[in-house]
């Protein structure tokens, strides 16, 4: 009989949990970070790929429409397929507006905005601010409010252990902030580096370090030989250390840069991955801080 009552109480348990789907696996951290055992979470993405270009396929509907609630980056960084995943999905509660659906770079005071007129020719830009904040502790914490809204709206009966857990993973990330700002000031104060896109935006405010923006001429387009020639120039005046670029940038350019200004270049997970050491938002931070400082002193 015991038996009997533990099954029972393990499966209403398990049933119980909030199904938390994100975009990527950065959000899908921060999310499991403030839910805890109270939810289950999945990202869309695996981190591999470029957030700004993927082809919606069948299984993310279905993923999505089980979800009691989906969280999206925002600054229309999904804006090219989220809002048809959504939409396929036939659920109101997931639609910008209702009950489920959270958008973390609502709360993100915005950098980057792109003022005046913006057509096609100037590539992916995101007029609203750069959407690539979960880079910047204190800046991710902003959005990660968003998470703690949507779990109190669907869950209100566990809303203070949301808020409890969020203080935690609060003051997790503004002290490794604190402590890698003064890593970075105390071992590379004269660190410059660059971007292959522009990921590092809000980082770079964060940590107080320089770069001088981005290998891209036009956010989402490949460098033209003549772009890859004049930033070489520029990175080598500017004593240009390292390239940091993202796991979907183009090892055809980054080479050919690479060559021709003597810079070498990094790639790494900058929204994260779904399994490894880079699953892990605080490894991530720590490599990245590190790579810098290395390069810096080399
Ligand atoms: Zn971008």
């Amino acid at each position: 009989m015991k038996y009997f009552f533990l099954l029972f109480f393990l499966s209403t348990n398990l049933a119980a949990k909030i199904s938390i789907i994100t975009t990527t696996p950065d959000l899908a951290w921060m999310a499991k970070e403030i839910g805890q055992d109270l939810i289950k979470v999945e990202s869309l993405l695996y981190g591999t790929e470029d957030p700004h270009y993927i082809d919606v396929v069948p299984s993310f509907i279905a993923k999505v429409s089980k979800a009691d609630i989906v969280c999206a980056v925002g600054f229309d960084l999904e804006v090219g397929w989220l809002p048809r995943v959504l939409a396929r999905s036939g659920k109101a509660h997931l639609q910008p507006g209702g009950k489920g659906y959270c958008e973390l770079g609502r709360a993100v005071t915005a950098l980057g905005k792109v003022e005046g007129k913006i057509d096609r020719s100037m590539g992916d830009v995101h007029a609203g601010g750069n959407p690539h904040f979960t880079l910047s502790p204190s800046a991710f914490l902003q959005g990660a409010t968003e998470i703690v809204s949507a779990l109190k709206r669907v869950d209100a009966k566990n809303a203070e252990a949301y808020e409890t857990q969020f203080e935690v993973v609060k003051e997790k990330l503004l002290s490794l902030e604190g402590e890698l700002r003064e890593k970075i000031k105390q071992q590379a104060p004269q660190l410059v580096f660059m971007e292959y896109h522009r990921d590092f935006l809000y980082f770079n405010e964060t940590y107080k370090v320089n770069s001088i923006g981005a290998l891209e001429e036009i956010p989402g387009v490949l460098p033209s030989a003549a772009q890859l020639a004049r930033r070489s120039i520029e990175a080598r005046e500017a004593g240009v250390k390292i390239l940091m670029a993202g796991l979907g940038a183009p090892e055809n350019q980054l080479k050919r840069f690479q060559e021709l200004s003597q810079v070498p270049f990094i790639k790494a997970p900058l929204i994260l991955e779904t399994s490894g050491s880079f699953s892990d938002y605080v490894y991530l931070q720590r490599f990245l801080v590190d790579k810098l400082i290395e390069y810096a002193n080399k």
